[in-house]
């Protein structure tokens, strides 16, 4: 039968696919995918630590994993991500979980396979303090899907938001080859992919020659029906003719995820984004020139330290003004080693009071906006088929639902938005 193992992920896009190559190093192994962490002779956590309810949450679930080593002691356990690479994250996960096998980080995960291939049963922790470009290419990857599939084109991030831990667990920003990028796009499409987004924590400061408009030129002028999409996007960095280009192509998505985080420019200058309301708001008429029907969604972070009242109502003013189809929200979390997180924190509750505020108002844009969108028809790519009704999304991204008659996953179709139901739209083939 040989060995088996199973993939715990949390966290972003980038962890979901860095653990599609640690799949890919267990698989040439000739290891197969576990149905449950109970069954599997290597369990992996590949960890987050964006927020402390995230770093909460994995603990808890490490500490389950002690019954499971306890009453099958041939197990591996092995820990990976973010969580290892902070400063002293490593030793703290050792000292309170010493039952773990092998831990390493962001920057040498391409090196498990070998950690494992020469594993004995003693303990295994490596953590790269500086990332290596190149070191995360060139490694087998195993995909979770057969329709959509994630290309990296860039790692880490130089931007140091006074909030965010991933410059200190991801390192500074790294291009990947142009050549090597459209070549796994090439190889992914004869595969028989249907949609390729493309991944990194600031995809616009893309730095190889030509940068990103020229990178998505060429990535949509690969022959064959396909979506391309992206994601995530800097306000400082969005550049018109980025935007230009999206709007040249019909293979790429008109969809822009927008990290906004806040609407006032007090707590935008304390976060160190480089960019205004006012400069923000100018990006999105920009867009809208080139793309009207574009869909549009951000992150807004609620809470951050010092935030006002009158703070927070800039951010409801700029989450109304530009209307949103999705808004991810989050409640800021203090993160030791952030320049943020010497600043004067503010009560909790007041976090959860505003949050709900702002959540609110957004449940009445997003389905409103959905409201808008009944009657038009949309290119939907299907992605997946459950009971005759298929699920896809529409060239903005918005979800649609229609009945399946003979559309199989991968199919590009018409739909006509019948109705809605919240954000999401309810159609028929056309
Ligand atoms: S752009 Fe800012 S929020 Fe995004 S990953 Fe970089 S530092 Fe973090």
């Amino acid at each position: 039968m040989g060995k088996s193992y199973y993939i715990s992920t949390f966290g972003c896009q980038m962890n979901v696919h860095e653990s599609e190559k640690l799949a890919g190093l267990l698989s040439v192994r000739g290891y197969f995918e576990a149905l449950s962490p109970e069954k599997a002779d290597v369990i992996v956590f590949n960890t987050c630590c964006i927020r402390e309810t995230a770093e909460t949450r994995i603990a808890g679930r490490l500490g389950n994993l002690k019954r499971i080593k306890e009453e099958n002691p041939r197990v591996i356990l092995a820990v990976c991500g973010c969580m290892t690479q902070k400063k002293g994250g490593a030793e703290a996960l050792i000292k309170r979980f010493p039952y773990i096998d092998i831990i390493f980080g962001t920057h040498n995960l391409t090196q498990f396979g070998a950690y494992l291939d020469a594993y004995e049963g003693k303990k295994t922790v490596e953590i790269w303090e500086k990332e290596t470009p190149g070191e995360e290419d060139g490694t087998a990857v195993k995909r979770a899907g057969t329709v959509n599939a994630w290309v990296n084109i860039m790692y880490g991030c130089n931007n140091f938001c006074s909030y965010c831990i991933v410059p200190y667990v991801r390192g500074r920003e790294r291009s990947r080859k142009k050549a090597d990028i459209l070549a796994d796009m090439r190889g992914l499409l004869d595969e028989g992919y249907k949609e390729i987004t493309l991944l990194g924590q600031n995809v616009n400061s893309y730095g190889e020659p030509g940068g990103f408009s020229g990178l998505l030129a060429d990535a949509a002028a690969l022959s064959g029906t396909f979506k391309l999409k992206f994601m995530t996007s800097h306000p400082k960095d969005l550049t018109e003719d980025v935007v230009r280009v999206m709007a040249m192509s019909d293979k790429l998505a008109a969809h822009i995820h927008l990290p906004v985080q806040s609407g006032s420019d007090r707590v935008l200058s304390l976060m160190n984004r480089k960019y205004t309301g006012k400069k923000y708001l100018e990006t999105i008429d920009m867009i809208r020139k080139y793309l009207p029907n574009a869909g549009l969604s951000s992150d807004v972070m609620v809470g951050f330290p010092t935030e006002t009242e009158a703070d927070f109502l800039d951010t409801v003013r700029l989450v109304e003004t530009v209307r949103f189809s999705n808004l991810f929200t989050f409640i800021y979390s203090r993160r030791s080693g952030t320049p943020a997180a010497d600043m004067a924190q503010i009560p909790y509750k007041v976090k959860q009071e505003r949050i709900a505020r702002l959540i609110a108002r957004q449940k009445e844009i997003g389905p409103a906006l959905a409201g808008e969108a009944v009657g038009r028809v949309f290119t939907v790519l299907c992605e997946e088929i459950h009971g005759g009704v298929a699920r896809g999304k529409t060239q903005c991204e918005r979800e649609m639902t229609f009945p399946a008659d003979g559309v199989k996953p991968g199919d590009f179709v018409r739909v006509r938005a019948l109705r809605h139901k919240n954000t999401g739209l309810i159609g028929e083939l056309v």
